[in-house]
Formats: C-alpha cells, structure tokens, sequence
C-alpha cells in the first residue's frame, strides 16, 4: 500500500499542501500531524510524535510493528530493505532537525533596557512616541519591549520555542533610515513574531500583520502574528496552518493591497475564511487604535468571504 492509500482509509477528508498532508492525530486527536508526502516522514506539531513510514502505520492503524510492515509490503514478507530506507530516511530528518537547532547565540543590543526602566528618566520623545503608538505598559511587559539609548530604537525582542532568536530595532524619530534595524544573520522568514505565544492558547480567529507593532495592537483586538515584512515564506505559511485558525485577517499596510491578497490566496482551502483588511491610505494597523481595528475586521468580512467561495469553486471546476 502506499503513503496516499493508507492516508485515504485512515481520514477520508484530510488536508494537504504541495508538500505534506495535514491529519487528525491518532494520539492527541489534533489537526496537527504533518505528513512529509516526499520522505514519509511524520510529525505532531502538537503533542509530538514522530517518525519514519512504518511508524506512522503503526500510529494510523493501531497495529504492532510486523503489522505495518506487512501492511506496505502488501502482505509479503518484510525484506530489510524497506527497514534499511526508513531508518536512513529518519537519520536524514533528524539531521536537518539537528542542523536546524544549532543556531547561533542571539544577544539584545548591550544597552537595551526594559521600558520600564525610562519611566521616570524624563526621556520625552521616547514617551512621546510610545504614547502616540497607544504602546503602554502592559504591552511593554508582555512583549518585553525594550529600548537602546544608542541606538535611539524601540528593541523587539524574537523568540522561538521560547528562546530569543533574534530583535528588531525601530528608531522613534520620523526621517531616520532604515526605519527597523535587524541583529545581525536574523533570518525574518524563519519566525513569525508572537507565535510561541499563540500557538500555546490556540485560535479560533488569527490576525497576520506586516511588524511588530502591528503585531502589538492587533493582538488587542484578537490573537494576532507579525511576518516582518510583506510576503511570507513557506515555513511561515505551514506555521500558520499549524494554528488551524477558521478565520483568518491578513493585515498589511494600504500599500501592500497586492500582496495582501497573494498571501490570503494561498490559504483558500486550508482555512475556512480569509478576509483582507481594508486599511486606509497612509495608515496600518500599528498606528491605529483598538475602535478602527475592530472597525477594519468588521468591513473586511463580506467581500472576501464570497471571494474565497468563488476562487475555491474556480479550482474545483479547473480541476475537473
Ligand atoms: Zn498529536
């Protein structure tokens, strides 16, 4: 039997991307298994398991070990060459794994500072520019918002796993270039901002938005991440897709209409709504108070909804 057979007897109504299918799983009953289609390789982005092919028939079918393999034999008896693929296929993930896990040590700017710590100091135009983004301090302790004095930018912080992989600096003044400053080898389309976070209460609805700030004001309204940027990777997509979210908001500047509708495109079929947030002209969600969030969300929605209907049939019939 193959990957595909043994999928279609086990969930009849998976999901799928170029690359994996996404199934209930057979331990923790989340859609969150993750089927590598290429090396059969599986994992359970929420509880965890993982393996090689034989493993994921063992998990699919509840079956011992001679079972599963006799099942992809299709009852013949188990040659060890299909025992010797799997186990260089495992070896070969878990190198990448490795590979991937030995990043380098990240370190915040040496005079970056919590906020906190400038409350009293008088650094107006700090205060100034906090306040007329709404940021308090609550949000400032959440996101551990920092600030570094020489380099006169706003510091966020970047975690993974719950382990600082990179920051971002944003100046405070208007005209200063470039407006976000990245620590040296941070690999943005690795990480969505806010995600360790998210991913931990699970979402029913998700906001994606282009920065950190956006981030931040959006994540007042409901869960939200940032891409650091206006196109998205394909781990970051696949990270999104993990949430499982039935809506989704993508909530770009006004100047990135195009690649608002690129992104949400790509998720017509893996989440059941996608809308587009109508900002205005000039404006983004980072600079927009709580009230014109919630406005922007209740104007995206009839639009899109249709509009996603209506690129989903246009598949099915290209398809047929
Ligand atoms: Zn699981």
């Amino acid at each position: 039997m193959n990957l595909k057979t043994i999928i279609k007897s086990y969930q009849s109504d998976y999901n799928e991307n170029s690359t994996h299918y996404i199934l209930k799983c057979p331990e923790c009953n989340r859609e969150k298994l993750y089927v590598d289609k290429k090396e059969k390789l599986f994992i359970c982005f929420r509880c965890g398991i993982k393996g090689g092919f034989v493993g994921l028939v063992r998990y699919l079918k509840n079956v011992s070990c001679e079972e599963a393999y006799r099942i992809i034999n299709n009852n013949r008896r188990v040659d060890s060459k299909l025992e010797q693929e799997t186990l260089h296929s495992l070896t070969h993930f878990w190198e990448k794994v490795e590979k991937r896990q030995k990043s380098k040590l990240v370190f915040l700017p040496d005079d970056c500072r919590p906020l906190s710590f400038y409350d009293n100091d008088g650094l107006l135009i700090l205060n100034d520019y906090l306040e007329e983004r709404e940021l308090t301090k609550l949000h400032s302790y959440i996101f551990d918002l920092g600030y570094s004095q020489k380099m006169q930018r706003l510091i966020f912080p970047i975690y993974s796993g719950y382990e600082l992989v990179g920051w971002q600096g944003r100046t405070i003044f208007p005209n200063v270039k470039p407006k976000m400053l990245n620590n040296l080898g941070l690999n943005k389309s690795d990480y969505l901002y806010n995600y360790d976070t998210v991913f931990d209460n699970g979402v029913k609805s998700l906001i994606l938005s282009e920065g950190p700030i956006d981030c931040i004001k959006a994540n007042g309204v409901m869960p939200a991440v940032a891409l650091f940027g206006k196109t998205m990777s394909r781990k970051q997509f696949n990270d999104i897709i993990t949430l499982s979210p039935d809506k989704l908001y993508i909530g770009l500047d006004f100047d990135a209409e195009k690649q608002a509708f690129e992104i949400a495109r790509k998720f017509f079929c893996f989440i059941p709504e996608v809308y587009v947030l109508n900002i205005p002209e000039g404006r983004d969600l980072g600079d927009s108070s709580i009230e014109e969030i919630e406005g922007y969300i209740r104007c995206a929605s009839v639009a899109s909804v249709t509009q996603n209907l209506n690129l989903c049939l246009e598949g099915f019939l290209n398809a047929g």
